[in-house]
């Protein structure tokens, strides 16, 4: 079968509902917090050499940048679909490019021809870097558009903060531009001292942060949802972290080759303004705020709040459903979700979330909905007479559900 003829099938019987097969990536020097559920055998499944798995990847086309030992689709997404006694895969990606506005609707297939977005678990045991994604007119002039990004931190896969459960976030206010270029130039010379002139903030499960291109940021070691950007422009500007010096090629990853060496380049890509910001955490810490009036959706059973609601670039929402209750639910664009708690049914398929996954082994936690299905409603039951469904949904750019002021 052709992967048009796949993909065709798959979305025609999952009634506009695709299931995914769970996406797990390595990352080289990063230690694996161990909360997402992997075996404890396998967080190391790819081999030492290609680092400890700490990031499972949710509706994904864009494919992980990973060094040269990175695997053939590392990062992608695959469809799972069972045909008889068949299993098939199909790359998400190119189920997309196929069914085009069928699948993500035509608003984002005629603006992006691509499912613009994705969503991770990043499950580190310690602290990354301070480092910085680029706004469009820099990532440009590598080949790259922008990446915006922002965090929530699901209860789920928060029973332990890791190493250092605080997140520095630009600068304080009235750091100056040469307290900061002192210390790019200091990158080289061991600690670089760059958390010294930042502020951190403590990270509360079941909240969440939004992170706007161009702003320094050094991740704390919660479990974090983190849906962004298709986009892996980034530049990693604090030499020594966790008592690991950090590359210094990483510091000029992304610079044009042209201007490599070139400090006032690496300036110009901090968004100054926001970076120094007193009002920081009152604009972009993010609380779960309801989609709607709490108390209508309460007597129909179920409970649904944005997560993430603060980017136009994409959109998050956890939806609750309580026990023993069948409700339908609609949205007005496409979506991935991944289950965090509980099991029952979404149309036709079972949904559950497992308490221990191998590598490579199938689930049935994440599936991706087609703008049609969502605008029809999706219809979940949930036959626990306790325990609630939790499932967190991410959607693509411009979410008209969603009203960014
Ligand atoms: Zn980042």
């Amino acid at each position: 079968m052709s992967v048009r003829t796949i993909a065709a099938k798959a979305l025609d019987e999952g009634k506009g509902i695709l299931r995914l097969a769970p996406n797990w990536v390595p990352r080289v020097f990063c230690v694996p917090g161990r909360r997402i559920k992997l075996h404890p055998d396998d967080y190391y499944a790819l081999g030492g050499e290609r680092g400890g798995i700490d990031e499972r990847w949710f509706a994904s086309t864009t494919p992980a940048d990973n060094g040269p030992l990175t695997a053939p689709n590392e990062g992608l997404s695959f469809i799972v679909f069972e045909d008889k006694a068949n299993t098939e895969k199909v790359l998400l990606r190119d189920a997309v490019s196929e069914l085009k506005g069928e699948l993500i609707g035509e608003r984002l297939w005629n603006e992006y021809q691509k499912w613009p977005m994705y969503s991770k678990f990043f499950d580190n045991q310690g602290p990354l870097p301070h480092h910085i994604h680029h706004r469009d007119e820099h990532a440009k002039l590598v080949g790259q558009v922008g990446k915006p990004e922002a965090y929530y931190f699901p209860p789920q896969v928060n029973n332990h903060g890791g190493d250092f459960p605080y997140t520095f976030f630009g600068f304080e206010p009235g750091t100056t531009k040469e307290d900061v270029k002192t210390c790019l130039m200091n990158f080289s010379r061991g600690d670089n001292k760059l958390t010294n002139i930042s502020k951190a903030y403590r990270l509360e499960p079941e909240t969440g942060w939004d992170v706007p291109p161009g702003v320094l940021h050094a991740p704390g070691s919660l479990c974090t949802y983190e849906p962004q950007k298709a986009s892996d422009v980034f530049a990693m500007y604090q030499s020594l972290v966790n008592n690991q010096i950090i590359s210094e090629e990483l510091l000029w990853k992304d610079t044009p080759p042209d201007r490599k060496g070139d400090f006032d380049c690496l300036m110009e890509v901090i968004d100054w303004e926001l970076n120094v910001d007193p009002e920081f955490a009152a604009k972009h810490f993010m609380r779960p705020t309801p989609v709607k009036d709490m108390r209508e959706m309460e007597e129909q059973g179920y409970k649904e709040m944005w997560v993430c609601y603060k980017s136009r670039a994409f959109s998050a929402k956890e939806l609750t459903v309580f026990p023993g209750r069948t409700v339908t639910v609609r949205d007005s664009a496409a979506y991935g979700f991944i289950m965090m708690q509980g099991h029952g049914t979404i149309g036709q398929w079972d949904i559950e979330t497992p308490a221990l996954i191998r590598y490579g082994q199938l689930t049935h936690d994440e599936y991706f909905v087609s703008e049609e299905a969502a605008k029809q409603g999706v219809t979940i039951t949930n036959p626990s007479k306790t325990d609630p469904i939790v499932m967190l949904k991410h959607f693509g750019p411009d979410n008209p559900d969603l009203d960014v002021s």
